[in-house]
């Protein structure tokens, strides 16, 4: 019922350990916009999590032994079968996640490009001879891959957050155990279905749903898994982090934000308006880097503001399968919750409610596209990431002032400036303690960079050759008696 796709195959309600589909689908997979049940998947735990480690276990030699060549050659299958059933993968993705059509199509080529892309630089993965201490000796240094590792991923790129893990630990020789959030698995399912197309040897990438405690105490304590790598919510990263200390593995973590994003009085306001919607709606605002804070100069902050409102009123809201949607519904409840607390915490404070700032008249968990002046340091919309559609206005004088606002967070992910000062956009720019900035753009994600964050944001590096580091290990040997 419901998803109809070109091949019906794609749709997936069983796990993938050691090549083959397993379990009873179960657990209901919900729509959304609709909030239909469009799938089941299997609730495993940490039984089927062992047994899938122990399938990466037996398959790393093989894998790891094969030629970068070899590697990069399946690699590059799988990324030509994601290709070819990117509007199938869209679909499933849209109808899991909430998020429009049209994003999701650029979440799938987003979430190709990384195999794409760790398939070509799976070649260029070098050592180096360094000068040696002994006339008769010499210090080589090698990259090796560190074995099995556990990826445990978010609903909100259902796609991108495994590629961008699971294609450089691929590339380099390790092998996977994927855990995918549990209101978006069809789309990781659909993932692991086509790297079996493509070519992938059994227990390459093992894809296990289900209790995801179980799960990812298999990940944290199993010594043959070497690294941890999660995206998702501060506190269960910092609990996967002190769960992985007695067996001290390696973590890699892409934790929340709660990005600042500031408009200069001399900034193009119409490109600081569409870098706004990118930045603050994309994904309904359901993104790690998505800006939290706008804080507007003062001599432009009103006509900022009046900008901004129209570009919000024309965000169509409904289902993402729907053509010309916008914004879609919420992923559920809670989310809901949260938006409505945040935005009432801000109207209590003082703040202004210029759009929206209620439910949307769709009902379930759509919520309109809000516009708040007179945002406050002390509200919650300052101190915590919202995670929804609410654009919330900061006023401030001057550099320092904003730069310092901007700064008083525990988080520090990515940062957006709006100015045409040089000198003034290299100094906000090295002055904000980010991972990364977007300056006079609103849109940064991309393969091609190292994405990642500062203090309690995380600390690993996704895309780019840094993407790759992760997953390798160095190996000094020093080759002597010369
Ligand atoms: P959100 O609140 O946005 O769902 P989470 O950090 O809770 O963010 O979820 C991100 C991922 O972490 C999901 O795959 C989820 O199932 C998983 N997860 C949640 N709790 C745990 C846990 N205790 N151990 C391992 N993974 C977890």
């Amino acid at each position: 019922e419901g998803l109809v796709l070109d091949d019906p195959s794609l749709l997936v309600e069983r796990c993938l350990i050691g090549g083959r589909f397993v379990g009873d689908p179960v657990e209901p997979v919900v729509d959304p916009a609709t909030g239909r049940t469009i799938a089941r998947v299997p609730r495993l735990g940490a039984e089927a999590a062992t047994a899938a480690v122990e399938q990466a276990q037996a398959a790393f030699p093989a894998w790891a032994a094969r030629t970068a060549k070899e590697r990069a050659t399946v690699l590059r299958a799988w990324f030509e079968q994601i290709r070819a059933h990117r509007a199938d993968l869209a679909l499933i993705l849209t109808s899991e996640q909430g998020k429009p059509l049209a994003e999701a199509l650029g979440e799938i080529d987003y979430a190709a490009a990384f195999v794409e892309y760790y398939a070509e630089e799976a070649k260029r993965v070098a050592g180096e001879t360094l000068a040696s201490h002994r006339a008769d000796a010499r210090i080589l240094v090698t990259r090796e891959p560190i074995g099995v590792i556990g990826a445990i991923t978010p609903w909100n790129f259902p796609a991108a957050m495994i590629t961008r893990k699971v294609a450089p630990a691929l590339a380099v020789g390790c092998t996977a155990l994927v855990k995918p959030a549990p209101e978006t698995p069809l789309t990781a399912l659909a993932l692991g279905e086509l790297a079996v197309r493509a070519g992938l040897p059994p227990g390459v990438l093992n894809i296990v749903t289900g209790d995801a405690a179980a799960i990812g105490a298999v990940m944290t304590g199993h010594p043959a898994v070497r690294v941890v790598s999660f995206t998702g919510s501060t506190e269960v990263g910092r609990r996967l982090m002190a769960q992985a200390a007695p067996t001290v593995k390696r973590v890699a973590l892409e934790l929340g934000g709660n990005a600042p994003f500031i408009v200069f009085d001399d900034a193009d306001l119409d490109a600081a308006v569409e870098g706004a919607i990118a930045a603050k709606f994309r994904n309904m605002g359901q993104t790690c880097v998505c800006a939290n804070r706008l804080y507007v100069q003062d001599a432009v902050h009103d006509a900022f503001a009046s900008r901004l409102a129209t570009a919000i009123e024309s965000l169509q809201v409904g289902p993402g399968t729907e053509p010309g949607v916008a914004q879609g519904p919420l992923i559920n409840a809670r989310a809901l919750a949260k938006v409505e607390a945040h935005v009432a915490d801000a109207v209590a404070g003082g703040a202004t409610v210029a759009l929206g700032g209620r439910r949307h008249p769709r009902g379930g968990t759509f919520y309109a596209p809000t516009l708040l002046i007179g945002a406050t340091p002390t509200m919650r919309i300052a101190r915590e990431e919202t995670f929804g559609p609410v654009a919330a206005l900061f006023r401030f004088t001057d550099e320092e002032e904003v730069i310092a606002q901007a700064n008083a967070s525990e988080t520090g992910l990515a940062a957006y400036v709006y100015t045409r000062d040089l000198g003034r956009a290299f100094r906000v720019s090295e002055a904000l303690e980010y991972g990364m900035v977007g300056l006079n753009t609103g849109l940064i994600s991309t393969e091609l960079a190292p994405f990642g964050g500062v203090k309690q944001s995380g600390h690993s590096r996704e895309g780019s050759h840094h993407g790759l580091e992760d997953y390798c290990t160095l190996k000094y040997v020093l080759v002597a008696g010369l």
